[in-house]
């Protein structure tokens, strides 16, 4: 298959796969980090008559840059981005829990930071769309376009992950065809951006996810391990 026909095959399959979930589900959230390769999937949607909603997780620690790729994308689009945080404020958590958590006690920060608003998010949905690739990490090497998870509560909904398939340089080429508005950070050194606090660029032979919590054995925020995944027929 050539790169050509590589492209428009993932392209078909990232827009059946959207359209598959508008189908078997009726809530629906996309989240999108605005900073990596999950902007295909919202340029995707932007670029349809799909009604799903765009979901944007702000830790109140984010990289300047990622906001204003945000905002970037949003104009360019006309794009309505909803935002979800957490319940408590910056100095809520330091009077509760100290300054500086992540320094401390990196998962409690993630906790507060991410998952909790994320199992919010979720508690009122179906389907949740996400931009993981296989080729992120070994531990999403497994990842399915469908799959079904189990929330803490033991509520089962789908995880759709229309990008699994793709890889890096799959999404790039993509980035750079349509002309997206991307992080600038990306041009940094840094391949996968989350809070400016625990966040580094990375040599390019590292696993793309080895700038996050460098130098700590966490490598992954929550986010994606908080729900259990069924097996299939699950
Ligand atoms: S990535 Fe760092 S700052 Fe952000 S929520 Fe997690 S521990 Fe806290």
């Amino acid at each position: 298959m050539s790169q050509v026909q590589r492209e428009a095959a993932l392209k078909e399959e990232l827009e059946t796969v959207l359209g598959q979930c508008l189908e078997r589900y009726r809530r629906i959230a996309f989240t999108c980090s605005f900073g990596g390769t999950s902007i295909v999937i919202a340029h995707a949607i932007a670029m349809s008559d799909m009604d799903i909603p765009v979901y944007f997780l702000d830790t109140g620690l984010l990289f300047a840059e990622t906001l204003a790729a945000r905002r970037r994308f949003e104009q360019r689009f006309g794009l309505r981005v909803i935002d979800v945080g957490p319940a408590l404020s910056l100095s809520q958590q330091a009077e509760r829990h100290g300054g500086e958590l992540w320094l401390r006690d990196p998962d409690l920060c993630c906790a507060l930071r991410k998952v909790e608003p994320m199992q919010r998010l979720l508690g009122g949905v179906d389907a949740w769309i996400t931009g993981l690739r296989r080729d992120q990490s070994l531990t999403r090497g497994q990842v399915e376009a469908f799959e079904h998870h189990e929330l803490e509560d033991g509520r089962t909904i789908a995880k759709v992950n229309p990008m699994a398939h793709w890889t890096r340089q799959d999404a790039w080429q993509y980035i750079q065809a349509h002309d997206l508005p991307y992080n600038i950070l990306l041009d940094q050194g840094y391949r996968s951006i989350g809070c400016r606090t625990c966040t580094g660029p990375v040599a390019t032979e590292d696993d793309e996810r080895a700038g996050r919590w460098a130098g700590r054995a966490k490598t992954e925020c929550g986010l994606h391990t908080f729900t259990r995944r069924l097996p299939e027929g699950g």
